[in-house]
């Protein structure tokens, strides 16, 4: 803990969706938390434009190209942050004395080696990039308990049940948890009816302001698997205890069921920035910027089951798990292959679950042993799914 000064943060995909939330909740409370690094990808411009907001010690980008325009962008705005380039720089001020709390908000796979970094250093790890718990989520949780490091779910459903559960571990009773779904920007369809549905359509989530990938996983459902085998990782229950509702109001945001009969549940209004300022403060509460929750204005909250004819992603996902080993890992490189050739108009919205069922037929799943089986699992998944890209493709 940080008894002496602010929380010194770390934002990792500081130019995203995530990243935009959480400085937004620093910056509200310069007295508790200061943004000591930020770290994107390789938009150079934004990332300074936030650096001349924030000032930062530190700003990297993970495109080692970008360097000169980064550091030189940084002088011309007479700022005196550092500027550091590539994806080990990334991973190396993750667990660097510059920060003591980590925001991991990267997307997909490229998130695992920092946020791995932040877990074995120790720091507070505020936890957005789920793919990096899909991907190898029992060495991440093993390095988070063996190093001390406090990791808060910044996922709405798994920081409700974060919130949910009982403050001692011990108390036990636990039955289950039900994660909710809003069901995306198709729900109610067949599957006929998404047989054309564009990018553009499949980005419009009806509820959440989110990155274009995750967008599209909500879109096919496949969110919700990736959300599943998190919840498997964070809390330590098996396929058979967490159990997944579309709610397609995305105000009640997940729900704890006990062994007598109680059911607790998070709610209010579908703005990360109130899973982020629980994360930030935690077990202290600080104002999100986030409106009250009017349920009488609202009217009603609903709930269907998933459609796992329309949405086989959730099916496919749930199957992972339950092989386990390497097959989350395959699944989460086939989807992100998958999801980037739909975003580039290279495939069909269909034919991303095709393609990832086809892939995890091809690619045999072993024993989980180790990081580097973990990474040559993805990286055969990587290769396979752009083989198979050339059968589905358009
Ligand atoms: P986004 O696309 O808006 O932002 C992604 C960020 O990652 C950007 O800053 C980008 O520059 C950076 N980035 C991309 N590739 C990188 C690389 N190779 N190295 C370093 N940085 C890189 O995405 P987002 O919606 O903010 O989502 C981020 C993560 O949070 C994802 O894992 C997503 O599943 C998770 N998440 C997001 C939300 C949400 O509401 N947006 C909710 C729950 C979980
Ligand atoms: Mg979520």
């Amino acid at each position: 803990m940080n008894t002496s000064g602010p929380r010194r943060v770390a934002v990792l995909g500081a130019t995203g969706s995530i990243g935009a939330s959480a400085l937004d909740v620093i910056a509200r409370h310069p007295e508790r938390f200061r943004a000591t690094v930020l770290a994107a990808g390789s938009r150079v411009e934004a990332l300074v434009a936030l650096c001349r907001l924030h000032r930062p010690e530190h700003a990297a980008v993970a495109d080692p190209a970008a360097f000169e325009a980064l550091r030189d962008g940084l002088r011309a705005a007479g700022l005196d942050t550092q500027a550091h380039a590539g994806h080990d720089a990334i991973t190396a001020l993750a667990a660097d004395g510059s920060s003591d709390t980590v925001v991991a908000a990267i997307v997909g796979a490229a998130g695992l080696d920092s946020t791995l970094a932040a877990a074995r250093a120790g720091k507070r790890l505020l936890l957005a990039n789920k793919e990096s718990l899909v991907l190898a989520g029992e060495l991440l949780m093993q390095a988070a308990r063996a190093n001390g490091a406090r990791i808060i779910p910044i996922d709405s459903e798994h920081n409700a049940i974060f919130q949910c559960l009982p403050a001692d571990p011990l108390a036990g009773g636990l039955e289950r948890i039900v994660l909710t779904a809003s069901g995306g920007p198709f729900r109610g369809r067949t599957r006929a009816e998404l047989a054309d549905v564009t990018p553009a359509q499949a980005v419009a989530h009806p509820k959440w302001s989110m990155g274009p990938k995750i967008s599209v996983d909500s879109a096919t459902l496949m969110n919700k698997g990736l959300e599943v085998i998190e919840a498997h990782h964070l809390f330590g229950l098996p396929r058979a205890r967490i159990d997944v509702v579309v709610h397609p109001q995305s105000l009640v945001h997940s729900m704890v069921e006990f062994v007598d009969g109680s059911t607790l549940a998070q709610l209010g209004l579908p703005d990360m920035r109130t899973a982020l300022a629980v994360g930030l403060a935690w077990p202290e509460r600080v104002a999100s910027g986030v409106g009250r929750l009017d349920l009488a204005a609202q009217g009603r909250l609903d709930f269907e089951p998933p459609d796992l004819q329309a949405f086989p992603c959730l099916r496919l996902a749930f199957e992972a798990l339950e092989t386990g080993g390497t097959a989350p890992a395959t699944l989460n490189a086939l989807n992100e292959i998958a999801v980037s050739a739909f975003l580039q108009g290279q495939l069909r919205f269909l034919d991303i679950p095709a393609l990832v069922q086809a892939g995890l037929e091809a690619v045999p799943a072993l024993p989980a042993t180790s990081l580097d089986v973990l990474r040559d699992a993805d990286a055969h998944a990587r290769a396979t799914g752009a083989g198979l890209l050339q059968r589905f493709a358009r």
